[in-house]
């Protein structure tokens, strides 16, 4: 099975589409690690889209968030804002689909999803601090995870060494294939389709491929001048939609 690992789409539809077009053909199952919405325009547009391509989805804080299954008090004031006009912007069938939908982990053929960490679904994993008592920990082998937008992830290698993942070039497509070794230990993040924090504004996506035991990461250039466009119109705070272009 080759899974397509789709995460931390925050209503950008145009980074969705451009991912899932170069995605076409590469996959047999799509999953998704939380955060449908939140701080882009088009949160309706992307649960449709997203719930047409699969029932294995788990949610994000923001999903909570816009549901108001949580009060967003964590937020800091611009993600509160956005998460505000995502309340409002949701159809009524649309905000119990995010109630409805499940917390992680959850189990899949030989690995385990989640949003923020196995152990919180609010955690960041973002150094050896968190990554290493999880790769140590008696979880699945393969943890895919997101909730910080970075790409990448981390590894406890057979002989005992932690790693973490690292892109030596990237240009447009598939910028890195990470081989699967049996001994190890994996975190992955295939970092996030609609905000990209890691300093590359191109849309992140990546394919699980359980056959080949390698992990593809992607990065695809998106139409961001009309997403952000069209976050200016529906009056989304300006930081939200300057950062798109920063990848930060
Ligand atoms: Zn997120």
């Amino acid at each position: 099975m080759r899974y397509l690992l789709l995460s931390d789409v925050h209503s950008n539809i145009e980074a969705l589409d451009a991912c899932l077009e170069v995605a076409q053909g590469k996959h047999d199952q799509a999953v998704c690690l939380g955060d449908l919405v939140g701080y882009g325009p088009n949160p309706n547009e992307v649960i449709e889209k997203v719930r047409g391509l699969t029932q294995v989805i788990i949610r994000g804080n923001h999903d909570k968030a816009c549901c108001g299954l949580d009060d967003a008090s964590e937020f800091n004031p611009f993600a509160r804002l956005a998460t505000q006009w995502t309340r409002e912007a949701l159809t009524p069938e649309h905000i119990e689909y995010l109630r409805s939908l499940p917390t992680g982990p959850k189990m899949m053929e030989s690995f385990i999803l989640v949003h923020g960490s196995p152990v919180d679904e609010d955690e960041y994993i973002l150094g050896p601090g968190q990554a290493l008592p999880l790769l140590r920990g008696p979880e699945t082998q393969i943890v895919c995870y997101g909730h910080t937008h970075y790409q990448g992830g981390f590894m406890l290698t057979p002989t005992g060494r932690f790693q973490s993942v690292r892109f030596p070039s990237k240009p447009d497509g598939l910028t890195l294939t990470l081989p699967l070794e049996n001994s190890a230990r994996y975190l992955i993040n295939p970092g996030s389709v609609g905000q990209p924090r890691d300093g590359d504004r191109r849309a992140a996506f990546a394919i699980l491929d359980m056959d080949k035991a390698q992990v593809e990461y992607y990065r695809v250039q998106y139409d961001l001048a009309t997403t952000q466009a069209k976050m200016k119109q529906a009056g989304l705070p300006e930081p939200l939609y300057r950062r798109l272009e920063l990848g930060r």
